[in-house]
């Protein structure tokens, strides 16, 4: 799930204006089972350091799953449309919150010449803040298993323009994976490498 660091030097009174012209072009009705605007006030609350800062959460068809959008004054977690379902778990959302928060306060860096927007101290302080972060990574997988590829970077889960197709009608609930019984620690390495 990437973060999407807008240029500073464009930090001006038009930048909002400018934020609303990215995509999604349009936000969709949130059709989850539960309160979304409150579980990210939630989750919000756990980062002292994001107290004084307002987030939005924004669902749409876009290129990732989720990613955020941020400058100086504005902060977007954008999810994908394909999310946007009753039988999504509130688990699940909430991880990708978490996620996109340590975003803010966890930037990329360059290692080995190359910006990485997840540094190995980004999963650090996911282990510690997203308990449910083995098992949403295996929801994700599993329930999008005909959907997503990996992006060229290896930094970001890509969904077809196509999604609507392919995408499942009904979700597996948390306790259907778990029954699965799927090898947590194999799924968790990939998503490591990956997202
Ligand atoms: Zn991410």
């Amino acid at each position: 799930m990437k973060s999407r660091r807008l240029d500073p030097s464009r930090t001006t009174p038009d930048m909002y204006r400018l934020l609303e012209r990215i995509p999604p072009k349009k936000t969709e009705l949130v059709w989850l089972s539960f309160d979304v605007y409150t579980l990210l006030e939630r989750c919000k609350s756990r980062f002292p350091e994001l107290a004084d800062r307002h987030v939005d959460i924004w669902f749409g068809p876009q290129e990732t799953l989720a990613c955020i959008q941020h400058d100086d004054m504005h902060q977007r977690i954008l999810i994908h449309s394909v999310l946007n379902h009753p039988d999504v778990p509130q688990e699940v959302i909430e991880f990708i919150i978490i996620h996109e928060l340590i975003h803010l306060v966890v930037p990329g860096r360059v290692i080995e010449g190359k910006l990485k927007q997840h540094p190995p101290e980004f999963w650090k302080k996911e282990q510690e803040m997203a308990e449910n972060r083995q098992i949403s990574w295996s929801w994700t997988f599993i329930a999008l298993s005909q959907l997503y590829r990996k992006d060229e970077e290896g930094e970001g889960l890509i969904i077809p323009r196509s999604w609507k197709r392919m995408a499942p009608k009904r979700y597996p609930s948390l306790e259907n994976i778990k029954q699965l019984d799927p090898d947590f620690d194999k799924m968790l390495n990939e998503a490591e490498g990956l997202i």
